[in-house]
């Protein structure tokens, strides 16, 4: 497998006091170097104006790249523009589309990609929910628009529904969405009746639930799902959020939970894409949850 990550990611500053901080990646990069020192590491290039323009339109653009902000520019209550901010954006988005050539052209079967900021919350032309850009969405439509694949699915375990992933893809029958989340909270999307054109499927999870709800909803509902529409490339948001000690969420999931859906969604890839599957970080708020599960998924993923 391949990991893509930057410097510059490292570089988006969002304030004091504020949960999406670059401590988080500096965790994830430190715990994975410590358990695997010998990782292929790849430096992730900038996405292109063309490539971030198959998800986003140049209203948003404009807002993330051409803002120039001196200091911290409140895009949304939640979601900071800041003097790096448009490098780290660029340099997140380009991490997928780097990571999909990668397993389309058969360099590596598996790509995980340790960015910030996360993505799944940015619609088509709305920056939100800490997300500059939907990095999982410019990959997919990259895979589909550029490498001409007719079956892409994301699953996404991020404790927050990914609303903005699903608003870009609920007319596409191309792609698929698949998502656990806890169940109401915020983006507040993510009810089992949404269904896109029959390509999203929902799977909320209330406050308190654990690993054997977890595990059921995957394996009851999600996986078969996915399985049933044979993926040619699978993509993961992986947001580490729904972990028992994250501040942002209440469900009680452990590091082994994430590594068991790890090994399905694996499974799955080897059963319909070859093997080809790329995972991007999304959420995670607790630095040590964090650098554990980001560990476990790894783990998974490099064998
Ligand atoms: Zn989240």
């Amino acid at each position: 497998m391949q990991v893509y990550t930057h410097p510059a990611c490292l570089a988006h500053a969002t304030g004091p006091g504020h949960a999406e901080r670059p401590e988080r990646l500096r965790a994830v990069l430190n715990a994975l170097e410590a358990a695997h020192p010998d990782l292929d590491w790849q430096q992730a290039p900038r996405a292109s104006r063309g490539q971030l323009l198959r998800a986003h339109d140049e209203r948003l653009l404009a807002a993330v790249l051409e803002s120039d902000p001196q200091d911290l520019l409140q895009l949304d209550p939640d979601t900071v523009l800041s003097p790096h901010s448009a490098e780290a954006a660029l340099h997140a988005a380009g991490a997928g589309v780097a990571a999909v050539d990668a397993v389309l052209a058969g360099r590596t079967r598996r790509a995980f990609c340790a960015v910030r900021p996360p993505g799944h919350h940015a619609t088509a032309d709305a920056a939100m929910g800490f997300c500059l850009f939907n990095n999982i969405a410019v990959a997919a439509r990259h895979a589909v628009d550029r490498h001409g694949l007719e079956r892409v699915a994301i699953v996404d375990f991020d404790v927050h529904h990914g609303n903005g992933t699903q608003a870009i893809f609920e007319h596409e029958p191309r792609v698929l969405y698949a998502s656990s989340h806890q169940w109401p909270l915020y983006p507040e999307s993510g009810a089992r009746s949404e269904t896109g054109c029959g390509n999203v499927f929902n799977a909320p999870l209330p406050k308190g639930s654990g690993g054997e709800a977890f595990r059921a909803a995957w394996r009851e509902e999600l996986l078969p799902a996915v399985d049933a529409f044979k993926p040619q490339l699978l993509l993961v948001s992986a947001g580490f959020d729904g972990h028992r000690r994250d501040p942002l969420a209440g469900l009680l999931l452990e590091s082994a939970d994430f590594a068991w859906l790890t090994r399905e969604l694996a499974a799955l890839a080897d059963r319909h894409a070859d093997g080809r599957l790329v995972s991007m970080l999304e959420g995670g708020y607790d630095l040590e949850a964090l650098a554990e599960c980001s560990v476990a998924h790894v783990d998974i993923l490099r064998l």
